[in-house]
């Protein structure tokens, strides 16, 4: 059967490998498994989570509410915006692609970073879009405003504020300072899954979206409960945008998008910030140890503002070997070869995988 033709050139999206696959394929004990490769919160999730989704478990026959109007409020409190400025979907990525749908098209353009999350360009692919990217990897927002001005069909700009799968992160004077640059018209989408990482690292990096979008109405922010809160299985994130904004992009969504589990989870893990702050700052001692590990056995890293470090070889070494060799372990990786990088990009672990981690990469590096 011959399928829309703007599918013909997309890819399907590699997710971090499974627990469950290394266990199949290389007869390791599932306890002894190590995933250091989606960037979830190592620590879990806050207790109170736990216990007040199974109690809210013997409610599954039941529709969640779809206004989901608890949640929308617990967010509203703290980023001090109003309902009408929030939508939520199943995990950000939703909210990602509810914002490209509403505003690319094949007529237009999508301008990101060189190297960037993948899923931008499949759903900016999605609409017929054509993809353009920076000539550096890193975020460079030079070159994004003369390609802005260079192409005039550009629709929607990604900025990933720190930027998976590297690392970095802008600050935010000189973020606004862009946008200031941008036509009403164009679509800026502030990507903070990591927000609460870069915050707590440079206050300067910090985005607050009431501020974002009332000085740039073309803005949408994007947060997680995936990263920080560590609800990644729950599937739970939100854009804050101005409620025009926000009008248009309820019309793509189906009813129901999350379901009742996870609004519950979503919720009570607002209420327990501590859980987070105390997950922040083992997050950037353990990645100490990591920038040390690095200069000891003499290869690059990249300075990052998020849970996870990207670990850069030089030509003598190959990173997709060596994540092959980690997996064989136990231990998971992202490999970023796809990227036309040779490195590897690792989530932050507790302190004792992340000693594990060290033991074992020694043993395939050297
Ligand atoms: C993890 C991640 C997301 C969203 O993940 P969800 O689980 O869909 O909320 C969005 N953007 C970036 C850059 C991410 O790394």
């Amino acid at each position: 059967m011959q399928f829309n033709e703007v599918l013909d050139n997309l890819k399907i999206y590699e997710a971090g490998k499974p627990i469950e696959l290394v266990v199949r394929e290389y007869g390791i004990d599932a306890k002894d498994v190590i995933k250091l490769a989606s960037n979830e919160n190592p620590r879990g999730c806050s207790p109170k989570v736990v216990e007040a989704v199974c109690k809210e478990a013997s409610k599954m026959n039941l529709y969640p509410d779809d206004s989901m109007y608890e949640l929308k409020e617990a967010l509203a409190k703290k980023y001090l915006v109003k309902e009408d400025n929030i939508i939520i979907g199943a995990g950000s990525d939703q909210v990602i692609s509810f914002a490209v749908h509403a505003k690319a098209n094949a007529n237009s353009s999508v301008l990101m970073a060189g190297i960037t999350f993948a899923m931008y360009e499949i759903y900016a692919a999605q609409t017929g879009a054509k993809i353009l990217k920076t000539p550096s990897a890193r975020h460079n927002l030079a070159e994004m405003l003369s390609m802005y001005k260079a192409h005039k069909d550009i629709s929607v700009i990604f900025l990933c504020l720190p930027n998976n799968p590297l690392g970095e992160c802008l600050d935010t004077k000189d973020v606004y300072a862009f946008l200031d640059q941008i036509d009403k018209e164009t679509l800026v989408i502030i990507d903070g899954a990591y927000q609460e990482y870069a915050g707590f690292k440079d206050p300067a990096k910090k985005i607050v979206p009431s501020d974002l979008i009332a000085k740039y109405p073309n803005t949408i922010y994007l947060g997680t409960f995936s990263k920080a809160y560590g609800l990644g299985g729950m599937r739970c994130g939100y854009g804050i945008a101005q409620p025009q904004m926000i009008k248009a992009l309820l019309k793509l969504r189906a009813p129901f998008n999350i379901t009742n589990l996870t609004l519950k989870a979503a919720i009570v893990a607002l209420s327990d910030e501590a859980f987070v702050e105390n997950s922040m700052r083992e997050n950037f001692e353990q990645m100490k140890e990591y920038e040390k590990f690095a200069k000891a056995l003499g290869f690059d890293f990249i300075e990052s503002f998020t849970n996870f470090i990207t670990l850069e070889f030089d030509a003598t070494k190959n990173s997709s070997h060596i994540a092959q060799k980690l997996m064989e372990k136990g231990i998971i990786v992202r490999n970023l070869g796809a990227y036309g990088m040779n490195a590897i990009r690792v989530t932050i672990g507790t302190p004792e995988q992340n000693v594990r981690f060290f033991e074992l990469f020694k043993t395939v590096y050297m």
